[in-house]
Parts: C-alpha cells; sequence; structure tokens
C-alpha cells in the first residue's frame, strides 16, 4: 500500500459520490500506469453509469473479484492535498459517513457527480458583465425606490456588478435599466473575473482600536501561542460586547506575518456584515468570504484562487473548514456554541469538531471564542485542561453589562385579569426609548402570528397531515403552515373533527407581536426579522442595513436577532415567553435557553448608553433563566454540570441517534427492533451494558416527519472507540435498502 503519489500500483480505490461506506476497486489501464495520484478525480464504471469519483489510494492488492478498468483521469495533479484527504477519512469514520459523500461536500459543488463534470461551465475566468456606476450629476425626480437605491450605490466605491447589486438590494435590473435610462446612472459590459469583488468593506477605511488591558492580556497569550507554533487548542471566553473581533484580528495578522494562512469560522455570515467588513477592511484583497449568494461557479474560482496561494484569510460558514488553505497557522471559530455548526444531513460533521482534528493535521492553532461555550467545551477547558481558557469578563472600556429584570408573567395576569402580550415594565420601557431615541430588539422565538389553531367545542387542533406537530398561522401567507416540512392549509371556517365554527387561535408569533406594536406604537419605525420576513433574495440585507442605519427604531424577531450584532443604539432589549425553549424534549434545553437569553441580552448597550434587559416569562424560577439574568456562565455551568453527570449525558458520555425512517409504520417498527437487537449482540462482544447503554427503540419526539415514521435509538457510552465497533458492526449487518432508511447522528445536536 502507498498513500505517495506515483506508487506503481495496479489498482486504485476510488471514493464515488454515492451513500456506501466502502470504497471501491479499479483496475489501472496501462495508458494510465504511473500517472494516477492519490486525491485526483477519475471517470468509472459504475453498473450502467459513469462517475467522477476521487482516488484515495493507490495499490497492488489483487481482488477477490476481477475489477473493471478504470475509464479517464481527470486531474493530472490531486485536487485534495494529503491533510484534506487524512481529514476526510477521519469524518468517515468518526461519524460513519460514506466516505465519497464526505469528499463530495469537502470540494466545491459539481466536482465529484455522475458524469465528467462540465468544463465549460468551471473553466473558463473571464466574462462580460455590466457594471453599474453612478451618474456624474445628482439625479432629479427619483421616486423614493430608486433615491434609496441611489443612496445604496453611493456608498461604494469598487465597480458594483449589476446582478449581485440587485441581489443586494433586492431589485430586478430592470429598476437599474430605467434609471440608466433617466441618466442617474451609467450600465457598461465589461471583462471581468468571476469574483464577488463588489463586496461589502473592501472599501472601508481601517479602523483600529488601542486594545483595552482585558484585550491584551488575551492576545498575548494567543501570540505566545502562535510564536510557538504547531497544534494547540485555545477558549477565548469572552463576555458578549467583549471586543473578541478585535482580538482575532490582530492574531490574524501576526498568522499572515508569519508567512501563514488563517481560517475563520462564523455560523451566519449574511447576519453579521459587520464582521466581515472588519475583515476587509483589515486584509483587504486577501481575504475571500463565502456567503451564500456565491454562484457554484464563483465558488469555484474561489477556491481556486485560495488553492493558488493569493487569499489567504478565509471567513466562511460550517464547510468553509475544509477550504484548501496552504500553511494553515490557525482556526477561529467564532460563537462556536451555535448550533448551526452541525450538519443536520450527510455527512453529519459538526465544524467546531472538525476544525479541532484539521488543526491537530495542519499542526495549528484552534482558536474557539464564545459568551456562552457549549457545556462540553467548557468542560474540556475546566477539568480536562484540553483548552487553554483566556478570559475576558468585562466589557470593553468599562462598558457595564445590562441590567436584566425579570417580569412575572402569573403576576401580570393577576394584576390586570387576562394574558397581556407585553408588561406594563416592557410597553413603558419601549416608549420612552423611543422617545430618547435609541433602538430596541424584542426577541420571540416564534415565527408566525399564531401557534397553533383549536376547536372550543371539541377541543381538535389542526395538525400537519405529514407530521406530527400542529401548524401555525401566518397572516402573510394568510395560511396555517407546517414549519418542518412547509405544507400550507387555507384558514378553517370550521373545526375539521366536529364540524363546528368554535375555531380560536392560540399562542402568538413574531407576526402578532409586530401588529401589536404597530398598533401601540403607531408613529415609530418597526420591522422584523425572521425566517419569513428573509425569504426574499436581499431582504435579509436591508433589514439589518435599516436597523444598523437606525431607520427602524424597533426590530422583532426570532433566535435569529441575538446571533452576533453589533447595533450600538440599542438600549432595550425585550424578551417574550423566555422559557418557550424549556418545553423541548431534549437534554440541550436549559443550555439553549441560557445561550439565547445571555446572547440577545448581550446587543444590549454596546454603545455609550448603558442597557436594559426586560425578560417575561411565567417560569421565573428556573436556573437557566435567572443565570442568564445574572449573565452568570459560570453558575449556570456548575449547575448544569451536576444535571449532565447524573443523567450521564455530554460531556460525560458520548452520544449516537439512530433514527429509523420510512413511510410503512410497521416497517419502521420492525427495522428499529432488529436494530436494537443487532446492536445488543455486538455490545456483547465489544463492549458491556454499563459502558453503553441502548436506549429504545420508541416513537422520536417527532414521531411524523414529512410523511415518514420515525422510530428512535439513542445509544450513551463511556467509550468511543467501542461505541464505533458496535455501531459499525451491527450497521455492517443491514442490507442496503433498509440502510437507508437508517440515519447515524454521531455526537447528535438535535435529538428531535
Ligand atoms: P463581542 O464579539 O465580544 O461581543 P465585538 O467584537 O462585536 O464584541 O466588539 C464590540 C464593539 O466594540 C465593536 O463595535 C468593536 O468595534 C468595539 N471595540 C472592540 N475593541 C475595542 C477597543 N479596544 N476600543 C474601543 N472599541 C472597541
Ligand atoms: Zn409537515
Amino acid at each position: 500500500m502507498s498513500l505517495l503519489g506515483n506508487a506503481p500500483g495496479g489498482f486504485v480505490e476510488v471514493a464515488g459520490p454515492l451513500p456506501i461506506r466502502h470504497t471501491f476497486t479499479y483496475r489501472i489501464p496501462s495508458r494510465l500506469s504511473g500517472a494516477l495520484q492519490v486525491g485526483s478525480r477519475v471517470v468509472v464504471p459504475f453498473q450502467r453509469r459513469k462517475l467522477t469519483g476521487l482516488v484515495l489510494e493507490v495499490h497492488d492488492r489483487n481482488p477477490e473479484v476481477e475489477a473493471k478498468p478504470l475509464l479517464e483521469q481527470v486531474d493530472p495533479e490531486p485536487i485534495l492535498g494529503a491533510k484534506l484527504l487524512e481529514l476526510g477519512r477521519w469524518i468517515s469514520d468518526y461519524y460513519l459517513a460514506a466516505p465519497g459523500e464526505v469528499f463530495r461536500v469537502m470540494l466545491p459543488p459539481g466536482l465529484l457527480g455522475r458524469k465528467r463534470p462540465e468544463k465549460k461551465k468551471y473553466w473558463p475566468s473571464k466574462r462580460r458583465l455590466a457594471i453599474v456606476k453612478l451618474a456624474a450629476r445628482p439625479p432629479r425626480s427619483l421616486t423614493s425606490r430608486q433615491q434609496e437605491i441611489w443612496l445604496e450605490l453611493q456608498k461604494r466605491t469598487l465597480p458594483v456588478l449589476l446582478a449581485g447589486f440587485c441581489r443586494q438590494v433586492g431589485c430586478g435590473d430592470d429598476v437599474l435599466r430605467r434609471m440608466a435610462d433617466q441618466g442617474a446612472l451609467e450600465i457598461e459590459k465589461v471583462d471581468v473575473y468571476r469574483s464577488p469583488f463588489d463586496e461589502a468593506g473592501a472599501d472601508q477605511a481601517e479602523v483600529r482600536h488601542v486594545l483595552t488591558s482585558e484585550q491584551s492580556a488575551a492576545w498575548g497569550e494567543i501570540r505566545k501561542a502562535l510564536d510557538r507554533g504547531g497544534f494547540q487548542r485555545m477558549l477565548l471566553f469572552g463576555v458578549t460586547g467583549s471586543g473578541k473581533t478585535e482580538v482575532y484580528l490582530n492574531a490574524i495578522e501576526r498568522v499572515l506575518e508569519k508567512g501563514q494562512s488563517a481560517l475563520v469560522l462564523v455560523p451566519e455570515i449574511g447576519l453579521t456584515p459587520q464582521m466581515s467588513r472588519a475583515f476587509r477592511s483589515w486584509f483587504g484583497d486577501q481575504v475571500a468570504i463565502q456567503h451564500s449568494g456565491l454562484s457554484d461557479g464563483e465558488r469555484f474560482d474561489q477556491w481556486r484562487r485560495i488553492r493558488s496561494g493569493r487569499c489567504r484569510v478565509v471567513v466562511g460558514t460550517r464547510s468553509a473548514v475544509f477550504t484548501p488553505l496552504a500553511k494553515l497557522g490557525m482556526i477561529i471559530v467564532d460563537e462556536e456554541h451555535d448550533s448551526s455548526y452541525k450538519q443536520e444531513e450527510m455527512p453529519r460533521y459538526h465544524g467546531r469538531d472538525t476544525a479541532l482534528k484539521r488543526g491537530q493535521l495542519e499542526d495549528a492553532l484552534v482558536l474557539l471564542g464564545s459568551a456562552t461555550p457549549q457545556l462540553e467545551t467548557f468542560h474540556g477547558a475546566l477539568e480536562k485542561k484540553r483548552f487553554r481558557c483566556l478570559k475576558i469578563p468585562k466589557r470593553i472600556l468599562d462598558r457595564p453589562m445590562p441590567t436584566v429584570h425579570v417580569v412575572d408573567m402569573r403576576h401580570e395576569f393577576e394584576r390586570h385579569g387576562k394574558a397581556a402580550l407585553f408588561s406594563t415594565l416592557l410597553e413603558d420601557g419601549i416608549g420612552r426609548r423611543l422617545q430618547l431615541r435609541q433602538q430596541v430588539l424584542i426577541l420571540l422565538n416564534r415565527r408566525g402570528y399564531a401557534a397553533a389553531v383549536l376547536c372550543r367545542s371539541c377541543g381538535g387542533t389542526e395538525t400537519c397531515p405529514h407530521c406530527s406537530i400542529s401548524l401555525t398561522h401566518h397572516l402573510d401567507w394568510n395560511r396555517l403552515l407546517c414549519h418542518y416540512c412547509g405544507y400550507a392549509r387555507s384558514l378553517p371556517e370550521k373545526c375539521r373533527e366536529c364540524g363546528k365554527p368554535y375555531i380560536y387561535y392560540v399562542g402568538e408569533g413574531t407576526e402578532k407581536i409586530q401588529q401589536w406594536l404597530e398598533g401601540r406604537f403607531p408613529e415609530a419605525r418597526i420591522d422584523r426579522l425572521d425566517r419569513d420576513s428573509v425569504r426574499r433574495r436581499g431582504s435579509l440585507q436591508r433589514i439589518l442595513s435599516r436597523f444598523a442605519g437606525h431607520r427602524t427604531d424597533i426590530l422583532v424577531g426570532t433566535q435569529m436577532i441575538a446571533k452576533g450584532h453589533d447595533f450600538p443604539q440599542v438600549t432595550l432589549v425585550g424578551v417574550l415567553s423566555a422559557e418557550m425553549g424549556l418545553r423541548i424534549a431534549d437534554f440541550r434545553a436549559a443550555e439553549r435557553t441560557f445561550q439565547l437569553l445571555t446572547q440577545v441580552s448581550g446587543r444590549a448597550g454596546r454603545g455609550e448608553e448603558p442597557g436594559d434587559v426586560i425578560v417575561q416569562t411565567y417560569y421565573p424560577n428556573h436556573y437557566s433563566l435567572k443565570y442568564a439574568c445574572q449573565q452568570d456562565y459560570e453558575e449556570f455551568y456548575r449547575r448544569e454540570v451536576v444535571f449532565r453527570s447524573r443523567f450521564r449525558y455530554p460531556p460525560f458520555t458520548a452520544l449516537a441517534n439512530l433514527v429509523v425512517r420510512g413511510e410503512k409504520r410497521e416497517e419502521v417498527r420492525d427495522l428499529a427492533a432488529s436494530l436494537a437487537q443487532s446492536l445488543k449482540r455486538h455490545r456483547k462482544t465489544h463492549s458491556d451494558p454499563q459502558r453503553l447503554r441502548i436506549l429504545g427503540p420508541a416513537p422520536a419526539a417527532l414521531e411524523r416527519l414529512r410523511k415518514e415514521y420515525r422510530h428512535q435509538i439513542l445509544i450513551k457510552t463511556t467509550n468511543r472507540a467501542e461505541l464505533h465497533r458496535v455501531l459499525g458492526g451491527a450497521l455492517g449487518e443491514v442490507d442496503g435498502s433498509s440502510r437507508r432508511r437508517i440515519v447515524v447522528d454521531v455526537d447528535p445536536v438535535n435529538l428531535l
């Protein structure tokens, strides 16, 4: 066996883009003898198709059945280097994922697939595009929408691409062409390389702050670690508003000085444009920002640019962990606790844990940052000394943490004799901020207008026909919607069960909150940020930039408003139904609630004016609410870790969640039962019930999802090696068609 390039092997092991856990052996035809390298692509015959797969090994072992010859070589050189190949193998082993599927997500879309990828689609480096420029003369008689566009365009100094700009401001190109006809702007065609070079921030002046003494202390430690070199793990545990970004920027600068490159992972790029802007202004063209607005072609060009060494800083979401940066010196995982780092489809890898593995393979520093680290991470730092923990316990410039007030809604109910959406304290608070021309954020972590539709006569509810979940009333759509599968139904006039017209709506969502605020504060400019309101292209950026520019006074939203934003003029954050997340049947419910409340509170008082947070709840005594209100992560940790230890949850055990799904209930139940039996048999050989517990099978909390029934088996173990042996053994016995109905999730983030 050889992992080196041109071994004189006669066979190759190929990972195809298929959900199959093993690789396939092909014979190397004599014309290609000696030419094939590990990490390059080949076209192979598979059943009656042709597939593009990746060479994982070149060897001389004669297979038992005769191997077919491979058909052609696609890349003369490897497209994945040795370390990324190694990382892919690790993911495939650790998460029990098919190697071909792992490598598919590690490469730009379309590189592994059905047949040889279209050359035309991927290799042109030049295109003719239209560029938008402002006219010399200021425009006259523009509509207010056109004015908005004109002002937006005026902010940019670099060339602006027509299509990209339309996307960002959310208009069609006909709007711009009409403005060009009126003389307000010019559109011209030029040759350009595909690159999103009108990205925000490239034209911004660099803003550097003198680090506070707390920031300096943390930065000093990171600097020492970078100068030492080698694989190291650090946790930057800094409260909200402590200026973690500034520390990252200093660290990256040092990495670049050393001639190395840096990778920065963030949960969602669109939500924190100010962060991308800061990177752009410090490092200019050396930064590649991987946002979801990129087309496949743009993504591919960017990937090539990075591989050729022209970008040395990459900022991106989860999958950016696979970026082929050479001489990687540091990986930063910002907001490391964020659940969006976990991929919820095959391969189910965790971006943070993959980053740690990559850091180890590349001898790089891995720096995780958060104000609310995931419990496992903090435990790893505190008890296991796996991470060096750098604390920033104070906000920049000694700005105070916000003051938190808890309103017990049970008292509010007694006082008013009815359930109110807003307590008097919060209502008055909003009114006062509006008078002071300050901004307000209101969090309610449920979108839609009303949570459920009930019948007063028979107690029936409107549920999704495909999922075991009640339908949510959406005013924008004037429909009932399923939040899991998107099923929509018109509003009922009478009960589906008993036929009586006594329908009523319960539980409020963000739409209702927005409506209430508009009625109560008619003079205020109010906006909403949730998955519905950002559905249209460009609307996310529009909502955020309106709020950042104080063209909105109140922003209502779901957890999207809690993420990393830095809006200095927000002085009041209101939280409605703070206990909502605690009702979810998941051992992480308390932790998630704590994180959400701490993060959203952290949006208040980041500027010169101090901030207040008003938390409304029917359940004020729960510890996650209590400690979130005190902004005391460490107390929360001490309390939560006791629960985790007593009930044997992570970090005291490792979990694997197996979900068997299918349209026929009996088949699902039977397959789950036989899988559990098989797991138990393999446990006899490789482990024992003390160290490896098998819970279930049982119907999943969400028993039906998208027309499928779901049964669940949860494995808790103190020994990962045994987990892999037991799982591998049991899954190896399952036939191909059943295997497709079993979802294996190692280190699950979501247990529903
Ligand atoms: P965190 O991510 O820790 O919540 P940010 O990195 O978003 O905090 O920083 C919060 C704000 O403080 C930003 O507007 C940033 O520009 C500003 N800031 C950071 N460091 C300093 C400093 N040393 N002096 C003044 N302002 C700073
Ligand atoms: Zn549904």
